[in-house]
């Protein structure tokens, strides 16, 4: 049987629960035991892919299709593992099956409650994706902050296995310690409360991860010991750190792998960091950096700019900057802006390298193409991500072709010329306003076209990468775009569905139509951000 480290939050969310969860997996996971984790968002939502980016961050895609938190991104970067549908769980997904169970008479005429119905089917998903990852570990992220009504039944699982299991399974806690700037003092208090609000569920805190600006010191460790009930050498200091990927090797300073293990009753072992570590002082030492710019539209959210929307696209720029041994410096260009005309387009001549990444809707599409038009003419580096493909074949359509009202069925249902149009397959889902878990979604395979840019970048003909994506490259107008110059660099064999575009005398103008960001790993970074890094590069 694996062992169970459940991680919850205190005090307030966003203070990084995520990396914190997928960084104890790569400790474990160094140290030689095999690691899965699981996220839990407490939301109504079945998957998050209902979910606005603005409103909740990306979605992450795994190899087998189910959208979920960025979360999942983090764990899979981090633990460098595949994570599969049941290591992702909402409380509408929970219900769901349990409410599908019931229908089909699975309960046996049991009157079904709420407990412990439905904190068993978490324990039996848990099950599930221990057993799938043949895990030693299983980490279990439990969403939201503690005290919230919406994760008590979550908290209710943790509850029951740690009854049934007591040595097996462990409670980490990740508070905030908030140093108001009229006080210039770290405050525990918050910290306290959240460990009684924890307490009122029936657990206690085996760990406290204390974040905060910056380290914890002695006098508050001893405070937050005596007051939380825990010993202090299990009160971890995790301040503020520049880079995410710095937290795994910051938390092994502090020991927390070997601790972990004694609480398990497991001798303690070395770590094999290494490379980890080479990435980080990598990280911190890089002194050339390379500009690139995202042109999309999810990141404006009142005064503040977010970034969520974008994260793994983010990540996998920097893993290909670092394999080059540079920063990237990544900025956000609204495409409302070109519409507007409140930037010029002449902007985009600052950066190296230029990405339209993946959206829905209308909203910033002219922007977007003005911008693909403008990499095009000058031969800016260009990278297109899903959405970004379908507005590239727009622009060339309209502009190269002279196919004026070249658009996609996607903003405009009567199109004389959708250039990209509606998968087979959507249509009656749409008509049937089936939603929610019906794009193409996961894995499939793609073939390389000798000779193109992308076949020189994976090294091989036939790839796999992930989907999201109702609307695609109409093949009735293929010819004409090849005959122009549009090279299909890729095409999934089986449904003859366009993958991959590339333009002709452009020194770097690749678009795919499936999302290569999500398989991108600090150590493993995506050949074709990699290639987009070299080009960018290039004097
Ligand atoms: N909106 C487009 C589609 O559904 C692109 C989706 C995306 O960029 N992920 O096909």
């Amino acid at each position: 049987m694996a062992r169970y480290i459940f991680v919850a939050g205190g005090v307030m969310s966003g203070i990084g629960k995520g990396i914190a969860t997928a960084s104890i997996g790569r400790i474990l996971k160094s140290k030689g035991f095999k690691v899965t984790a699981i996220k839990i968002d407490p939301y109504i939502n079945v998957d998050a892919g209902t979910m606005n980016p603005i409103e909740h961050g990306e979605v992450f895609v795994t190899d087998d299709g189910i959208e979920c938190d960025q979360d999942v991104g983090n764990y899979e970067r981090f633990l460098d593992e595949n994570i599969y549908t049941d290591n992702y769980m909402t409380t509408g997904k929970v219900y769901l099956s349990v409410i599908t169970k019931e229908r089909n008479l699975e309960y046996g005429g049991e009157c079904v409650s709420v407990v412990p119905g439905i904190p068993n089917e978490v324990i039996k998903t848990i099950k599930r994706a221990e057993k799938k990852a043949e895990a030693d570990f299983v980490l279990i992220e439990i969403g939201g902050t503690i005290g919230e009504y919406q994760n008590l039944l979550f908290l209710e699982a943790a509850r029951i296995m740690k009854f049934q299991h007591p040595r097996d399974v462990l409670f980490i806690m990740v508070s905030y310690l908030p140093i108001p700037s009229m006080i210039g003092e770290m405050k525990t208090k918050p910290t306290q409360q959240a460990v009684r609000n924890l307490n009122e569920a029936g657990l206690q805190a085996d760990m406290i991860l204390a974040r905060s600006e910056v380290s914890l010191d002695e006098p508050r460790k001893k405070k937050l010991a005596i007051y939380c009930n825990i010993h202090p050498e299990d009160v971890v200091s995790a301040p503020d750190v520049k880079s995410v990927y710095e937290v795994p090797i910051n938390f092994e300073k502090e020991n927390v792998g070997n601790r972990i293990l004694k609480k398990f009753g497991i001798k303690a072992r070395q770590s094999n960091l290494k490379e980890w570590d080479e990435l980080v002082k990598l990280i911190r030492n890089h002194p050339k950096t390379v500009e690139i710019g995202i042109v999309g539209k999810y990141f404006e959210s009142g005064h503040f700019t977010l970034m969520d929307s974008y994260i793994s696209v983010i990540e996998a720029i920097k893993h290909a900057a670092f394999s080059q041994n540079r920063k990237a410096n990544i900025s956000w260009i609204s495409s409302e802006d070109f519409e507007r005309n409140t930037k010029s387009l002449g902007e985009l001549k600052k950066y190296a390298g230029i990405i339209v990444p993946g959206g829905f809707g209308n909203r910033g599409v002219e922007g977007k193409i003005k911008a693909i038009e403008y990499c095009r003419k000058n031969k800016i580096p260009f990278l297109g991500l899903c959405l970004g493909l379908q507005l590239s074949v727009i622009e060339f359509s309209k502009n190269v072709c002279g196919i004026k009202d070249a658009t996609s069925r996607e903003f405009d249902k009567n199109a004389k010329n959708p250039v990209i149009d509606v998968m087979e397959g959507q249509k009656e889902l749409l008509k049937e306003k089936r939603y929610g878990g019906t794009m193409r979604l996961g894995a499939y395979d793609c073939e390389l076209k000798p000779g193109t840019i992308s076949h020189k970048a994976y090294k091989k003909s036939t790839i796999s990468e992930r989907h999201r994506h109702r609307y695609e490259v109409n093949n009735d107008y293929i010819k004409i775009l090849e005959d122009k110059g549009l090279i299909v660099a890729g095409v999934n064999p089986k449904q003859n569905l366009v993958e991959i575009i590339e333009i002709k005398d452009h020194p770097f103008f690749v678009a795919s139509q499936f999302h290569p960001e999500f398989k991108s790993r600090p150590l493993k970074p995506h050949p074709l951000f990699k290639e987009f890094i070299k080009a960018a590069l290039r004097p």
